[in-house]
């Protein structure tokens, strides 16, 4: 046994210091991102924020609504081959849609099926699955890369700066950050294991930046500024959940409860998620997710409106003009408090 005795860090663990700027009003900032991807070699460009591959997040409505933005959304791996094939067929070629998959042979020829209905429609792909240390993901992930060479892959979730250098070794283009810290997850509870997820970013973005690799945060924003200090510890992308859950475009069943409409939302890996999708929990494993019922948000628009504006608003506290200039800009300073809920949490 041993002990890290280094101190990590969580969103709520810390606020970004101001600094002196020229920049007049928010409406200067640029949020925007460009790159080119390692492996795939294909270019993007787009305000990298991404919905999570959740049933109720990641779906055809979130996509294309996030898309008028250009915002991405990794889609949930539920839709029919053939709603698939019909949505990426009539993408428009600046969308950024990622297909998810887990590392089953089913989810291997699903797809192989689907990408040759749809041929060039399809360039993110996004592997996913809970723990992404395990020895049959990376040989999933380099077969994957060997029979695609031209996809954009980003694949997680892990925590640690030795496995993103891996796994970008592997045929990652980006490589997703987190376990455990999700609005609807149990693991740290169920299982004892995660890593603090700001700490996870910073290390992980240096690890993964130093191969020319990119990373995706993912889990644990509860308000635009978590996404300004992801983005300010090195993260290239942020992948959000709970923040965009609940609205019209998130498809989740509604139903009514002390005479309001709530909107039903579950962790994937939760017992509400694998009822729906794999009949039940199997009898070796535990549920590692949770569900909450939601107020109903109404449509992602406005939602969204307050996610840029408050990432932009940031970006002007430190002078960044772009995005890109946020996190070299940025000096954490480690906080006892940040809030002042005087008046309730919102
Ligand atoms: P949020 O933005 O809601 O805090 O986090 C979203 C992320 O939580 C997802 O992208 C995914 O990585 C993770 N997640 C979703 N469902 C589950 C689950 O059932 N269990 C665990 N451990 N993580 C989940």
């Amino acid at each position: 046994m041993r002990i890290e005795e280094e101190l990590k860090l969580d969103f709520q663990d810390v606020l970004i210091r101001p600094k002196r700027s020229t920049l007049g009003s928010r409406a200067e900032v640029d949020l925007a991102r460009e790159f080119v991807f390692r492996h795939s070699g294909r270019r993007y460009s787009g305000v990298p924020i991404i919905a999570a591959n959740m049933d109720t997040v990641g779906s055809f409505e979130m996509a294309r609504a996030l898309a008028r933005h250009g915002m991405a959304t990794a889609l949930h791996k539920h839709y029919a081959e053939d709603e698939l094939a019909a949505f990426f067929t009539a993408l428009p070629a600046d969308a950024t849609v990622f297909y998810s998959m887990g590392i089953t042979s089913d989810d291997y020829e699903k797809f192989r099926r689907v990408e040759a209905r749809c041929g060039e429609a399809i360039t993110h792909v996004c592997v996913d699955v809970a723990n992404g240390y395990t020895k049959a993901f990376v040989d999933f992930l380099h077969k994957l890369r060997d029979a695609y060479p031209k996809l954009t892959l980003m694949a997680g979730n892990v925590v640690t700066g030795e496995m993103a250098e891996e796994l970008i070794l592997d045929g990652a283009d980006i490589v997703k950050v987190g376990i455990g810290p999700g609005s609807v997850c149990t693991t740290r509870k169920m299982t004892g294991v995660g890593y603090p997820q700001l700490s996870a970013i910073i290390e992980c973005a240096d690890a993964a930046h130093g191969l020319g690799g990119l990373i995706c945060a993912d889990g644990g924003c509860t308000s635009a500024g978590d996404l300004a200090k992801a983005f300010g510890g090195g993260a290239d992308f942020v992948m959000l959940g709970g923040m965009l859950a609940g609205h019209d475009e998130s498809m989740g069943e509604v139903i009514e409860r002390g005479g309001e409409r709530k909107m039903r939302f579950y962790g994937m890996s939760s017992r509400a998620a694998m009822d729906r999708h794999a009949g039940g929990v199997a009898h070796y494993r535990a549920s590692e997710g949770k569900e909450v019922l939601l107020d109903c948000r109404g449509p992602v628009e406005a939602t969204v409106q307050d996610i840029l504006g408050g990432v932009r608003s940031a970006c002007t506290y430190v002078g960044a003009r772009k995005l890109k200039e946020l996190s070299k800009r940025t000096t954490f300073v480690r906080v006892a408090r940040q809030l002042n809920e005087v008046f309730g949490q919102s």
